[in-house]
């Protein structure tokens, strides 16, 4: 049943995206506010593909979240008729040496009953003669992980919202009175106001600005370099048809996404 009390939701990325669908769900009246729209190119949310995973070490409560999301994805996948989730896999390859994030993620993804299997290096040799495994040991395979489509799955997400009642706006919110207590009125870059009974600022790495005294600096951007590699014409060894999204601890944090529908060489 909709109620009439209003929720001003700040920022349509992944997070603001899905917490105005929720709430919206749950009956509220909501306003859905992007400065430059859903999984924008300046967003963390923007980009082709995203890795859906449920390893994430010892002791986080990531793994949990992963297993509901990994739910809620399927279920909104039916409903939208559109699929955003690829269940390419996710390999996690481990040396013997330093494996503790592998060995904690084993754990936390038994209790959360996302499915995994153990490999061994042999095991993963056979099934994926195109991999260098050399210096690893053993792996986690989890088939029902994969990569997603960010941007696209960011734009149904808002889709979804509209449909349902939901109002969207793509407009800047103004910092000016942001940290003032009570929050009164929001003041919007096309001159505007927005009055709301609760705001919810999902603003991804702009709190800090937003927010100066009370987040300030707490959120420093740093750069993520991407790479893109290019396979011969008809080679079809790094898709998501015949390689899983994988990833490697050792020395530094590596990982990769196959090739994709809209990559394919
Ligand atoms: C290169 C890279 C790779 C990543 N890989 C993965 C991965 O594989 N798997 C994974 O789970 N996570 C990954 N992450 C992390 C994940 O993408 C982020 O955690 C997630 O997208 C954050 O979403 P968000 O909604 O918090 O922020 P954002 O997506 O940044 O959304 C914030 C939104 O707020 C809007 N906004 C900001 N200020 C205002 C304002 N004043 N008024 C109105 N709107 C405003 C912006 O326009 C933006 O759309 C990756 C991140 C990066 C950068």
């Amino acid at each position: 049943m909709k109620t009439n009390f209003h929720i001003a939701v700040v920022g349509a990325g992944a997070f603001g995206g899905w917490t105005a669908l929720h709430l919206l769900e749950r009956g509220a009246r909501v306003t859905l506010l992007d400065a430059w729209g859903p999984g924008n190119s300046r967003a963390s949310s923007g980009g082709e593909t995203r890795i859906m995973r449920g390893a994430y070490g010892p002791d986080q409560p990531y793994t949990e979240l992963a297993a509901r999301a990994l739910k809620l994805w399927q279920k909104h996948e039916e409903r939208w008729k559109r699929r955003f989730l690829h269940r390419s896999g996710v390999l996690w390859m481990a040396s013997g040496r330093d494996d503790a994030f592998e060995r904690g993620s084993v754990q936390m993804l038994r209790a959360s009953k996302i499915k995994f299997r153990e490999l061994s290096a042999p095991q993963m040799r056979r099934r994926w003669p195109q991999v260098n495994f050399e210096g690893i040991e053993w792996g986690i395979f989890e088939p029902e992980c994969g990569y997603l489509d960010a941007r696209a799955s960011c734009q149904a997400v808002v889709d979804a919202f509209v449909a349902s009642g939901g109002k969207y706006r793509q407009v800047s919110v103004m910092a000016d009175g942001v940290e003032d207590a009570p929050l009164r009125t929001l003041t919007l870059s096309d001159g505007s106001k927005l009055k709301a009974h609760r705001y919810v600022f999902a603003c991804g790495s702009w709190l800090g600005k937003i927010f100066p005294q009370a987040v300030g600096p707490l959120i420093r951007a740093t750069k993520q370099d991407v790479f893109f590699f290019g396979p011969p014409p008809g080679d079809n060894r790094f898709t998501d048809a015949h390689l899983p999204v994988w990833a490697d601890h050792r020395g530094r944090f590596r990982y990769g996404i196959p090739g994709s529908d809209r990559r394919r060489s």
